[in-house]
């Protein structure tokens, strides 16, 4: 939509209306094609195949991609020179390929690409360690992803397209001159009301609360800061929802368990939350068992020996191939042959630990991770309306946060009490009163900002 930004800004409502649903359509066809719905009957008959037949697929569908990738990327066609790819008997022999780095990455995007630029659907990852990195997926990337995406919704419940959704994100579709209180746009070809993260605001949020309660979606996506503001802000204030969502689907930030808590309380409904990075990651997902399963018709994530560190290969990467790429994430697998009450038999993750964005350092240098970052408010009562703490250094940090009438003075030495017991005793704190903490340009809100500088 960016091309026509400047006629959208100055255009009434409804046309922006109908311009969000015109933008919708075109996404609609690239994204559910014929190789979405092929797709879906795919994934319905691997998740009734056993568990063998399962791995099978897998070491079928890897030793495709790895094929592809020597063939048409000039890039692995070197990396691979010295292996012989056709004597692998399995998914281990995949240890005989070399670690792909994210500066490797960078540095050869060009070679790695399969692709015409041009033709490919672009995907920016975040920027958030001050490194970013545009990938490039083929129409069919995309839209198996999409499938996989909607597959995961429908055991939950929502059938995407044909349910109503509400998304919660960072795009810019409200003009920055708009006077009326309308911070959402409706695309109608896929049942979608936009609503904007960038003026969720304690001012703001009864206008978005009285929209939701209008449209009644059947599921709620996107930012999870978003979704968690207009949660606590219904619950201070008392005020009654006049619907129930299917389930709720966070994307782009790491979920706490506060969000959830409160969330879930105020919804009456599951969050059900799902790993899949923009570099097209292959998905870990909830299932109905709150339990995190790997999905394996996606790719195959293993670890770095003797790390919790991760290697993914995405099934979904034929523009950009990702193989036993070092991504910067960690997870834990249960034992393989652990099964989940759920009924689905793809391999159970235990945990997913912190990105690398998401920690603060404790005065002698530790990583503290977000979600446990999160629960210093857990004993505060219900006053904050919103909090980020921003670290500077080892022992210096400083605390902004929007508060409401309930807060008290004394709150902010139970804070600081709170901090100094995590962080470490010799931590200087101070603490801001403001009011309003900005988002990040890409619309998302960040609990904590880590600007220590290290080596
Ligand atoms: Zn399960």
């Amino acid at each position: 939509m960016m091309k026509y930004q400047g006629i959208y800004d100055n255009s009434p409502i409804f046309i922006q209306n109908f311009m969000a649903t015109m933008y919708g359509y075109k996404i609609k066809k690239e994204r559910f094609g014929e190789y979405y719905y092929e797709h879906l009957d795919f994934l319905n008959s691997f998740n009734n195949f056993s568990k063998k037949k399962q791995e099978e697929q897998q070491f079928e569908e890897v030793m495709k991609l790895i094929e592809y990738a020597s063939k048409n990327s000039r890039f692995y066609r070197e990396l691979y020179k010295e292996v012989n790819i056709t004597e692998f008997k399995n998914i281990n022999d995949l240890t005989k390929l070399p670690i792909v780095t994210k500066e490797m990455v960078r540095q050869n995007i060009e070679d790695i690409i399969t692709i015409p630029k041009g033709k490919a659907i672009k995907s920016n990852t975040g920027g958030t360690t001050g490194k970013s990195l545009t990938v490039y997926y083929k129409k069919e990337d995309n839209q198996r992803r999409m499938a996989t995406l909607d597959y995961f919704k429908a055991i939950h419940g929502f059938m995407n397209i044909k349910m109503k959704r509400a998304t919660f994100n960072g795009k810019h579709i409200i003009p920055p001159n708009q006077k009326q209180k309308k911070f959402w746009r409706y695309n109608v070809a896929i049942k979608q009301m936009i609503y904007s993260s960038f003026y969720i605001s304690e001012e703001n949020i009864p206008y978005y609360i009285e929209s939701l309660n209008k449209y009644k979606p059947e599921s709620i996506d996107g930012f999870i800061s978003s979704i968690y503001d207009i949660a606590s802000y219904i619950e201070r204030n008392n005020i009654k929802l006049k619907f129930i969502p299917k389930a709720i689907f966070p994307t782009s930030e790491t979920v706490t368990q506060e969000h959830r808590d409160v969330i879930e309380r105020v919804f009456n409904s599951k969050i059900r939350d799902q790993y899949a990075s923009s570099e097209g990651a292959p998905f870990v997902w909830e299932c109905e068992s709150g339990k995190l399963h790997y999905d394996i018709s996606t790719g195959i994530i293993e670890n770095i020996e003797n790390s919790n560190e991760i290697l993914i290969t995405s099934f979904t990467t034929y523009g950009t191939p990702l193989i036993r790429y070092k991504i910067g994430d960690s997870m834990t697998f249960e034992d393989n042959n652990t099964s989940c009450d759920c009924g689905l038999k793809t391999p159970l993750i235990e945990s997913i630990q912190g990105r690398a964005v998401d920690f603060l350092y404790s005065t002698k240098g530790a990583k503290i991770y977000l979600g446990n970052v999160s629960n210093i408010f857990k004993n505060i009562p219900n006053a904050i309306a919103k909090a980020q703490l921003i670290q500077s250094s080892l022992t210096n940090m400083v605390v902004r946060m929007v508060v409401d009438n309930n807060f008290k003075e004394e709150y902010k030495s139970m804070l600081i009490d709170e901090i100094k017991h995590k962080f470490g005793n010799d931590m200087r704190i101070e603490i801001e009163i403001v009011e309003e903490i900005p988002r990040e340009k890409s619309g998302k809100y960040k609990l904590i900002v880590n600007n220590v500088v290290t080596r």
